[in-house]
């Protein structure tokens, strides 16, 4: 008797411990809110914790807002972020894509939150400071404003009714702009709509080993994205698996047969999935969250020399009302600029959202 008196009395206390369990998760605030709330990276060596889609950054870097070869886009979302590596990387990209694209500079977009973790709004990756957007548009030979970096128009390249290119906006310097990143060996996938990655694979010639970095992708279609490989000194970092073999120009009929298609009437509704808490990350990105916040290291990383800062030389301030910089791009000068001390701080990026698909075959 007393044997059954006991397992009650356990199965009642196992039963409370439950509801208490259950109500205090229902408590814990989204991962997203915490880590949004952030204003500054934390006070620690630099690391990338977890997975691009799960996980945080400590240590992070801020991407000056303006180099001689680049401006950051979106200040008002605070997300230019990264690990230190990835800071000195665009920056080389962003040298290397006037030098091999004749590309005057690069409008960075979305990289990620001052300690990484999921965001409120937009990507599910960007999240341990290895992932960054770069817009298909050639930065304008001048400073942008603040107001014109967050609502100036970032045309897409593919027309939305056939889902190919839109060949009226294409430019081959787009495909030596996504190449030279992706030939980059720290740079480990980039992703692109499946329509630019039909026009890079028609028009990529004899040496095609770069295409297989470059991965088809819903949205991505007036950017691209580059993810960088795990860093040294970050051991939690996972990474992706491989691209495997191949220039995957082979595997995109899915894409325009099924994928981009609409929905059938009787598909389900895409469901939005439930938020992660932090209770779900690596368990390190907790202690990111209580690290102190970084002195002022809102200098970047030094890539290669450093020389002038940026103010631009032809850079006019004020909006020349509506220039389509976007589609008339003047040649940019071929010479190869020196490599900037970074400027002021600054931040943030794309709208990039990752539309998710609704209608998924086979999962
Ligand atoms: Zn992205």
């Amino acid at each position: 008797m007393a044997g059954s008196v006991r397992l009650g009395q356990a199965l009642g206390v196992g039963l409370a411990l439950c509801v208490a369990l259950t109500a205090a998760a229902r408590a814990e605030p989204a991962a997203k809110d915490l880590f949004s709330a952030e204003r500054a990276p934390s006070a620690a060596a630099p690391q990338s914790i977890g997975f691009y889609s799960k996980g945080c950054l400590a240590g992070g870097m801020e991407m000056p807002k303006d180099g001689p070869t680049w401006q950051v886009m979106k200040p008002s979302r605070d997300r230019a972020y990264a690990h230190p590596a990835m800071i000195a990387l665009l920056q080389r990209l962003s040298v290397d894509a006037r030098r091999e694209a004749n590309w005057r500079g690069l409008l960075f977009g979305d990289m990620a939150q001052p300690r990484g973790g999921p965001m409120k709004d937009g990507h599910a990756s960007h999240q341990i400071g290895l992932d960054a957007d770069i817009y298909l548009t050639e930065m304008p030979n001048r400073r942008l404003s603040d107001d014109e970096r967050d609502n100036m128009p970032l045309p897409s390249v593919i027309d939305k009714r056939t889902r190919h290119i839109d060949e009226r906006r294409w430019r081959p310097e787009m495909m030596k702009l996504i190449r030279t990143a992706a030939r980059e060996p720290e740079v480990e996938r980039i992703f692109v709509h499946p329509g630019i990655k039909e026009k890079l694979c028609k028009t990529a010639g004899r040496d095609r080993a770069w295409l297989n970095k470059v991965r088809p992708m819903y949205g991505h279609d007036y950017h691209f994205h580059v993810r960088m490989v795990c860093q040294p000194g970050s051991p939690n970092c996972e990474p992706q698996e491989s691209t495997g073999k191949g220039d995957g120009c082979d595997k995109l009929d899915w894409w325009f047969d099924v994928a981009l298609q609409p929905p059938p009437p009787n598909a389900k509704p895409y469901k939005k999935p439930p938020p992660i808490f932090l209770s779900a990350l690596p368990r390190a990105c907790a202690a990111v969250l209580k690290q102190p916040d970084a002195a002022t290291t809102r200098v970047a990383a030094p890539a290669r020399a450093a020389a002038p800062p940026p103010p631009a030389p032809a850079m006019a301030d004020g909006f020349d009302a509506g220039a389509p910089m976007a589609l008339a791009p003047e040649p940019a000068p071929a010479a190869r600029p020196a490599m900037a001390a970074p400027v002021p701080p600054a931040a943030v990026p794309d709208d990039g959202r990752l539309p998710m698909p609704r209608f998924r075959p086979g999962g």
